[in-house]
């Protein structure tokens, strides 16, 4: 198996055990694995982004989450963010249709503008925030959960990136 398709299989397993409920309707998340992290909500897919252009954005968002709440102040930046996309998962249906116009006017403005000073604005908006609660939420009380996603994340993701 291809390092890439070994740390998706290993993330397939850790959502299935972890986060859905077997009742549940709700679709599994499509894993890919591409430069920039995302979820799309049409086909409710989560990128995994091995892309870092901006090298200041994991601590940005490490502290953004510790002064939050977050417990946990050495999570790798990929689990953190792979987390932030299950919490897009998880809440942007949650989402009032007038919040996503703010969501969408804001970051049509800050794409044209990806400043340092942005990223609380950006994290602000809506859907970001609401993704942001749930990873703080969710780690904070699931810490099994936790350490067995650090340990996928330990053990694949590097592998996964270089010879994906
Ligand atoms: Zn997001």
């Amino acid at each position: 198996m291809r390092p890439s398709e070994k740390l998706k299989s290993e993330l397939y397993h850790w959502l299935a055990k972890n986060l859905l409920d077997p009742t549940s309707l709700d679709p599994m998340p499509t894993l890919y694995i591409d430069r920039k992290f995302c979820y799309d909500k049409i086909d409710h897919s989560i990128t995994l982004g091995w892309d870092l252009e901006r090298e200041d954005l994991p601590e940005a968002f490490n502290n953004w989450l510790l002064r939050h709440g977050l417990i946990w102040n050495n999570l790798p930046y990929p689990m953190l963010a792979f987390l932030h996309e299950v919490g897009h998962y998880k809440t942007i249906d949650s989402i009032p249709h007038n919040d996503m116009y703010i969501t969408w006017w804001i970051k049509g403005i800050l794409a044209y503008h990806r400043e340092k000073e942005d990223i609380n604005l950006y994290w602000n908006t809506p859907d970001e925030y609401a993704a942001n609660m749930w990873l703080i939420n969710f780690a904070n009380n699931h810490e099994e959960a936790i350490n067995e996603l650090g340990d996928i994340f330990c053990n694949y993701w590097n592998d996964a990136i270089e010879g994906n």
